[in-house]
């Protein structure tokens, strides 16, 4: 089990600054999540882990060595790209072993190691078959045996189930996240989907814009988020966040943010009045889409929902559980929630406030 950390790591593609003075640690046999949107450098961090790109600055360190300028062989990871990176002309057993072979591995100890690979991936019926015979799901296994065959302390993958469907991507994130953890391996994991990385990661590791946002467990990003940002990528759906003018207390710039399981219909005093856009019946609960402020092409004044005149109209979910009767399209209802459910941010640059402002 290896120690990941990366110090003031900065990665430049002419004028732009795609990786900009990133810290992160990953502790021995962690899952580390890389999350982001499109664009914020997560794939060239993990590139400047394995070597695949050289830093402009910082440092990089694995097992306590400082590994920043050596090549990626010497690094003691092994790499599963979101494309599988499969031959397509080798079997499922020459693909699977193909880097020890490369390696000089000898062959017994080829064959020990192929045989745990699949056996623990399920793969045994499939050694002989061709990778354009094999489903997406298959061809996923056979890309994590070469990582597992690899034995390296370290495994780094790039959005390794972009590709599969919504139910493969279920089963297939429980399946790493064991092996993960039966083979202690450390990882460090690229997905720009946050219910993979709060469901599957230790730390998560949310990255805007080059720069780390905020990083902590699943729990501490979700319950205390730094910045109206990580406030609105964590969370499905993502928190409601609305200028406070609509409530009419504290400092009208400021944003306040209230997650949708936190929010309900209320029965008596509402904090809110909203319209109801659309509702979404899931089984188990409903998602009631609403907006508040004036309505499009509306004068901010006159039959207007918002009392202050704030521009909008602003949309915000309500996750209900099972109601009597849901609300239907059109109509206006009240809602409410609990004073602590409510997180505030700043107009500028929206960092937490955790000191609340005064009431009306
Ligand atoms: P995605 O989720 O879309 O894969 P990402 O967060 O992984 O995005 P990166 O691939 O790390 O993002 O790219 C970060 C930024 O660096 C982007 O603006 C990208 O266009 C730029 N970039 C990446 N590789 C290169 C390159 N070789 N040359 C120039 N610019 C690059």
């Amino acid at each position: 089990m290896s120690r990941v950390v990366l110090h003031n790591v900065s990665r430049r593609f002419g004028a732009h600054t795609a990786v900009d003075g990133v810290n992160l640690v990953a502790e021995p046999g962690e899952f580390v999540a890389l999350l982001g949107p499109s664009g914020c450098g997560k794939s060239t961090t993990l590139r400047l882990l394995a070597g695949l790109e050289p830093c402009d600055g910082g440092s990089i360190h694995i097992g306590g060595v400082d590994l920043t300028q050596a090549p990626p062989a010497q690094r003691g990871v092994a790499m599963v790209f979101q494309n599988y990176a499969l031959f397509p002309h080798l079997s499922v057993a020459e693909n699977i072993v193909f880097g020890l072979s490369v390696r000089r591995v000898p062959a017994p100890e080829r064959q020990r190691r192929l045989a745990r690979a699949a056996e623990l991936l399920g793969l045994g019926p499939y050694l002989d078959r061709k990778p354009s015979q094999l489903s997406g799901g298959q061809r996923q296994r056979v890309a994590l045996g070469r990582a597992i065959v690899a034995k390296a302390p370290v495994c780094l993958m790039d959005e390794p189930l972009s590709n599969l469907d919504a139910q493969l991507r279920q089963q297939m994130r429980a399946e790493i996240r064991e092996l993960q953890q039966r083979l202690g391996i450390t990882m460090l994991y690229v997905t720009h989907d946050q219910t993979e990385a709060m469901t599957m990661a230790d730390k998560v590791v949310l990255m805007r814009a080059g720069k780390v946002e905020q990083q902590g467990s699943p729990q501490d990003l979700y319950g205390q988020p730094q910045t109206s940002f990580v406030a609105g990528f964590i969370g499905s759906p993502a928190m409601n966040l609305l200028p406070a003018a609509l409530l009419q207390q504290g400092n009208p710039d400021m944003l306040l943010g209230v997650r949708p399981e936190d929010m309900a219909m209320a029965t008596d005093a509402a904090l809110l009045q909203a319209r109801v856009v659309a509702v979404e019946y899931l089984g188990a609960e409903s998602l009631v889409i609403c907006e508040v402020g004036p309505e499009r092409g509306q004068a901010t004044t006159g039959q207007s929902l918002d009392p202050s005149g704030a521009s909008g109209p602003h949309r915000l979910v309500l996750r209900t559980g099972a109601l009597p009767k849901l609300p239907r399209r059109g109509e206006v209802i009240g809602l409410t929630w609990p004073a602590d459910a409510v997180h505030w941010f700043s107009p500028l640059g929206g960092q937490r406030i955790t000191r609340p402002p005064p009431g009306p």
